[in-house]
């Protein structure tokens, strides 16, 4: 194990994870999305499952879903009752989102009868299934059998790439794969007819604001032709990570929303017609992307409104005193070793 792998278990060691009922969902909800260029009622659920094999190993630098986790088994039994539970509230939305914290696709997360079941289930009414998974476990043994629970619909896998760049991956995130691993992932499910969605994660650590709008923009390059759907996700602060470790010491603060404004509007430019959007969590408070707080709330809505509708034009009127403060931070940081964060945190 390198240090920085070191460093991120040795964060979890005296963690313990909350009690927590395994029979029922971390959440579920519906919410709107895009379907086939329209905007659509989705289905979200998140499973509470075992956790990430990754995580339990030492983890991505940035990820605290393990807090979601049970860190022990998650009987068959307990995820189908989950499945259930769930089930109650679904209105035969068209589109269907799940997610477990960690790898849909991970025999040891979710085993394959139980993977089998809910989505053999839910293609009686959904159109599209969306789930996440790390590359090495798209396979076309199991891409296989799920083309034949769900026949004709769609299946989409969502993949935390990060960057496109093997060195700030391996350094900045911890992820464990390589570019060539991702690839290699998404060889496998456009020869089964499946659909990729791409995660790329604005400021890792270590990387200044600026370095960080250039790494999401040339990731964004680089996967334009490999990926159906670019989803941008900036990094926010949660416990017991790498990230809040530095956060605490004043040594990383997450992304300026003028920042994720300023990559998706290249980003668009660059990826033309295919779908790029943007999921900010925490967004506007200390532990997310955020700007001054007075002009928080107007970008995050433009942001929401850009992910669904993709028209660039909705950041055009975006002004707020604190822009001239971002661009003088992307001037001088890289003197301060990325560790500026300002009056406004
Ligand atoms: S980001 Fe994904 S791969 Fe990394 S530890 Fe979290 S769940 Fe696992
Ligand atoms: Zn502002």
């Amino acid at each position: 194990m390198n240090e920085l792998a070191d460093f991120c278990s040795k964060l979890k060691k005296d963690f313990v994870p909350r009690i927590q009922d395994p029979k029922k969902p971390v959440r579920f909800w519906s919410e709107k999305d895009l379907l086939n260029g329209k905007v659509v009622d989705a289905f979200v659920i998140i499973f509470r499952t075992r956790g990430c094999t990754w995580s339990l190993k030492s983890g991505c630098t940035m990820c605290g879903y393990f807090n979601d986790s049970l860190w022990s088994k998650v009987t068959e039994e307990d995820l189908l009752k989950q499945f259930e539970t769930a089930m109650q509230k679904y209105n035969g939305e068209k589109l269907v989102k799940i997610f477990n914290s960690g790898s849909f696709l991970d025999d040891s997360e979710v085993k394959p009868h139980v993977r089998l079941e809910i989505l053999s289930r839910l293609a009686k009414k959904a159109d599209k299934i969306s789930v996440e998974s790390r590359p090495e476990y798209v396979t076309d043994d199991r891409l296989s059998d799920v083309k034949d629970a769900i026949q004709s619909k769609t299946f989409e896998v969502g993949v935390g790439l990060e960057t496109a760049n093997d060195f700030v991956r391996e350094h900045a995130v911890n992820k464990g794969f390589t570019f060539a691993d991702y690839k290699n992932a998404a060889d496998i499910l456009k020869k089964n007819d499946s659909q990729l969605k791409t995660y790329v994660l604005i400021k890792p650590p270590f990387l200044t604001e600026k370095e960080s709008i250039e790494d999401s923009i040339e990731t964004v390059d680089k996967i334009k032709d490999i990926t159906d759907i670019i989803s941008l996700n900036p990094t926010n602060v949660q416990r017991k990570t790498l990230v809040e470790y530095l956060w605490r010491r004043k040594q990383y603060r997450p992304a300026w929303l003028w920042s994720v404004v300023e990559i998706l509007k290249e980003g668009k430019r660059i990826v033309g017609n295919k779908r790029i959007k943007c999921d900010i969590s925490g967004g506007g408070g200390f532990r997310g992307a955020h700007n001054c707080r007075k002009c928080d709330r107007k970008i995050l809505d433009a942001i929401s409104s850009f992910s669904l509708n993709q028209e660039v034009n909705v950041f055009d009127d975006l002004e707020c005193e604190c822009y001239d403060e971002w661009l003088d931070q992307l001037d001088i940081e890289s003197i301060g070793f990325g560790s500026l964060t300002g009056i406004y945190g």
